[in-house]
């Protein structure tokens, strides 16, 4: 199938400025609508248009809202198999100079002399991922979806308040009175998709006690391109290296912290906060600074009873939300959108119902267990991980160090944090959908 996106390299592009795009009908038709146009409902809009399959994206939020820089703080540790799904859409290339390769990964636990140090030369020359700033993914995929116009309708801000399904399609009926109805509609609305309860799919889950706080950070001397997850009493504590920007070397900060008090550190004046930070990350980095705002996010863990309902599918965090502890949960939903292009895109080639029972079926079987298995041990590190408790902390410590002796071991477990391992969709394999 030919690329139905054009090039827009070179052109001077402003993201924020971007608009919706809709004709002027009040009842619009696309083959697949996905509500949600986040980090992943933008992803599989434009793997979609990207084949062909004509696309309606909606989100409550206006562009300049989603596109601000402040809006998200977050950088995401992308990895390797989801940047192969990110360059084969034409997402990557609009990241050229603003991602950072992740060549080692250092875990440590407390004051502890174990240390488990995940080095990418040990597998090969490729890096275990990459980070990029969500506010910079954020405007490449808005960029790629723009390049897609031809394919893909951008309707936001708009929230949809009904839904009917059908024996041949489904419509959405949005706050403003338009419809949308298309073969197929994906919710891709994060952890409260409304979707999903209109479809009265239930979902199982808890919080954890614990707040994420997010902050980028300036630093004297370079990080080399090294990750370190630094356990804590309270949780992990991620230093994540980011693209030097100005001159400036600077890394993200995941600063797990308990939920009691983690409002107090929120609150301190900037040279109490930075020195709060100064005493976690240590002086391997040199003198700190702060970047930009601090953004807080509740952690919990959810998980959908079931990835579809008639011609309703879930994908990304509407499905699955889990704690931030490995950096799973975005790339979680990149292989979700990876297996729903390809089941999607197969079936328009066979000229089946896009919401054919068998797809939607093979994508529930096939997400579902990846990302249960990856819920449970996101929980269980949590647990094992955030407390002080000597006999834990023995023993943990004990299980690091014999990881890091093992080299098989070690190294699925690299390949697993590469997003390499398991039944991996073609578009993560490096391999087209026209094969
Ligand atoms: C601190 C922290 C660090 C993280 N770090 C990483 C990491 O390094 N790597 C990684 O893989 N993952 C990471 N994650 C997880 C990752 O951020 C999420 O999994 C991901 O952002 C989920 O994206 P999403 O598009 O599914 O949902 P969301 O980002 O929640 O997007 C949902 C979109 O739907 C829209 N919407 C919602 N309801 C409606 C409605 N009814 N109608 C219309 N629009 C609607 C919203 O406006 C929004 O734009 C981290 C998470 C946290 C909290």
């Amino acid at each position: 199938m030919q690329d139905r996106c054009k090039s827009l390299a070179g052109v001077p592009y402003d993201p924020v400025s971007m608009t919706e795009n809709t004709p002027p009908s009040r009842n619009i038709r696309a083959d697949v609508a996905i509500v949600g146009a986040g980090l992943v409902g933008s992803t599989l809009a434009c793997a979609l248009a990207k084949h062909g399959v004509t696309t309606a994206v909606i989100d409550r939020l206006a562009p300049s809202t989603l596109l601000a820089p402040t809006f998200d703080g977050r950088a995401s540790a992308v990895a390797l198999s989801a940047q192969r799904l990110l360059r084969a859409i034409g997402v990557w290339d609009h990241l050229a100079g603003q991602t950072e390769a992740i060549r080692e990964i250092r875990v440590s636990d407390g004051d502890a002399p174990f240390f488990l140090h995940y080095d990418h030369a040990d597998l090969g020359d490729e890096p275990l991922g990459s980070m990029a700033e969500n506010r910079h993914l954020r405007a490449a995929l808005a960029k790629q979806m723009l390049s897609c116009a031809d394919h893909l309708q951008i309707i936001s801000p708009a929230s949809v308040t009904s839904m009917a399904q059908r024996a041949d399609d489904i419509t959405l009926t949005l706050d403003d009175g338009r419809t949308v109805t298309t073969a197929l509609a994906v919710s891709a609305e994060g952890r409260n998709a409304a979707l999903r309860g209109l479809a009265g799919i239930g979902v199982t889950g808890w919080t954890y006690p614990q707040i994420g706080i997010v902050a980028t950070i300036g630093h004297a001397r370079s990080h080399d391109g090294i990750a370190h997850e630094h356990f804590l009493p309270a949780g992990p504590f991620a230093i994540l290296p980011l693209p030097d920007d100005g001159g400036v070397h600077r890394s993200s900060l995941v600063w797990t912290e308990r939920e009691d008090v983690a409002d107090s550190y929120m609150a301190l004046p900037e040279a109490a906060f930075l020195a709060e930070i100064a005493e976690r990350v240590g002086g391997f980095l040199g003198e700190l600074s702060l970047i930009g705002p601090r953004f807080s996010h509740p952690l919990g863990l959810q998980f959908a009873a079931q990835y579809t309902s008639g011609r309703l599918v879930l994908a990304g965090d509407a499905a699955h939300g889990i704690h931030p502890i490995a950096g799973q949960g975005l790339n979680l939903g990149f292989r979700d959108v990876a297996a729903l292009t390809e089941i999607i895109v197969d079936a328009k080639q066979l000229g089946l119902d896009l919401a054919h029972p068998g797809g939607l079926a093979r994508y529930q079987r096939w997400r579902r267990t990846d990302n249960l298995v990856m819920a449970g041990v996101t929980d269980v590190l949590n647990r094992l991980f955030s407390n002080d408790v000597t006999p834990i902390r023995l023993a943990r410590d004990a299980g690091l160090g014999v990881v890091n002796r093992i080299g098989p071991l070690k190294k699925f477990l690299m390949r697993h944090a590469m997003g390499t391992v398991g039944e991996l969709p073609r578009l993560m394999r490096g391999e087209n959908l026209n094969a």
